[in-house]
């Protein structure tokens, strides 16, 4: 059995890259896209029904994970993939990111981070040394170094001070991580929208040395174009024969921008999240299926989509299921979104082995323009 974590890039086309990673619980087709299982289950999905969509990896939340049902009862019966059902690979935040945006009355240090929990109000601490506890208890074959990030737009003396504080956790992350064959440790990159922090955060994480490399602090509110000016040269800064993963990312056309800027992995809620609130992402754009010029529309949301929502439902009857409050219209729409993005990321490696990414990412763009089939 081989129990090591790998990554190798098959092609290139000009920035981006398309290749695998290798884990023993199974490969992951990079460009990749991880959905999130915030507690434990991508919501309004069964794990089969998410793997079907052709997800190779979930994303799991410490934070959310940590307070309920927390990492030693997850542990205790059996570790986060036997207790959710999805055998194959699991990659874990670090949990700073949701303590700074969702807990109460926290308190940082340069040990770690006290708060209260959004749950039920109990006391709780995290540190790069508890984070990568809680994370080997839930079992993540990927698990993320423990971090701070200031929502932009932020001061450049504040951004400053929290790669620091952010690189000094990267190192205690790595020393409590220790030796796990076949499991692999990210860092991640800070430094907000300015290239020195960037390249001096790029610079120390080297230093350390990971498996992969994430690039955080992107995806907090700056807008896609601020996003895109750090994509066009903060992966750059991180060594080409290890996976880059840009946290938190996105919507279908930043996914794409990314990928042509040589990102390799990405995680967000949004396509399970607009599932549920009646917004469809398809070729064309987004879909509001809450819209009334649904209601006596018999098509399918996406002729040319596979998916069970798509393949053996009517535009009226996702509109009417949603209006009506009824639970399969989450499910049909998350399922939808999921296919949707999966189908994204496959045409994007095809591209790139193809070596016609640019033609790829123009037909992308002209569909999209093109908008919504017209009403009946
Ligand atoms: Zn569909």
């Amino acid at each position: 059995m081989t129990a090591a974590f790998s990554f190798r890039v098959d092609a290139t086309d000009g920035k981006a890259r398309t290749g695998l990673i290798s884990t023993p619980r199974g490969d992951i087709r990079t460009p990749a896209f991880m959905p999130v299982g915030t507690a434990g289950t991508v919501k309004a999905m069964l794990p089969e029904s998410v793997r079907a969509t052709g997800a190779d990896i979930l994303l799991g939340n410490t934070y959310h994970l940590m307070l309920r049902p927390s990492a030693e009862r997850i542990a205790r019966l059996g570790g986060l993939h036997r207790f959710m059902n999805w055998d194959r690979p699991i990659l874990t935040d670090s949990g700073g990111f949701q303590v700074m945006s969702l807990a109460d009355l926290r308190k940082l240090t340069e040990e770690g981070v006290t708060f209260r929990s959004h749950v039920d109000g109990s006391r709780h601490h995290l540190s790069p040394e508890r984070s990568m506890e809680i994370q080997r208890l839930l079992g993540s074959d990927i698990v993320m170094c423990f971090d701070e990030c200031p929502a932009l737009p932020a001061d450049e003396k504040r951004v400053a001070e929290s790669m620091r504080l952010s690189m000094r956790w990267a190192e205690r992350s790595k020393a409590a991580f220790g030796d796990r064959p076949g499991h692999a440790l990210f860092g991640i990159m800070q430094g907000g929208v300015t290239p020195e922090l960037r390249a001096e955060s790029a610079q120390k994480l080297k230093e350390i040395g990971f498996d992969g490399y994430a690039v955080g602090g992107l995806a907090v509110g700056e807008g896609q174009a601020a996003m895109f000016s750090v994509l066009d040269y903060a992966p750059g800064l991180l060594p080409a024969d290890r996976p880059r993963y840009l946290m938190g990312v996105g919507k279908p056309d930043d996914i794409v921008g990314a990928v042509m800027r040589g990102i390799d992995m990405m995680d967000c809620v949004l396509p399970s999240r607009s599932g549920r609130t009646g917004q469809a992402w398809t070729r064309r754009g987004q879909v509001n299926i809450k819209n009334a010029r649904h209601m006596d529309d018999p098509r399918p949301l996406d002729e040319d989509c596979t998916c069970p929502a798509c393949r053996s439902y009517s535009r009226a009857y996702l509109h009417h299921v949603f209006r009506a409050g009824e639970i399969i219209a989450s499910m049909l729409l998350t399922w939808h979104n999921l296919h949707y993005y999966q189908e994204l990321m496959q045409g994007l490696r095809e591209a790139i082995a193809a070596g016609r990414l640019d033609a790829f990412a123009r037909a992308f763009d002209a569909q999209r323009a093109a908008g919504d089939i017209e009403p009946i």
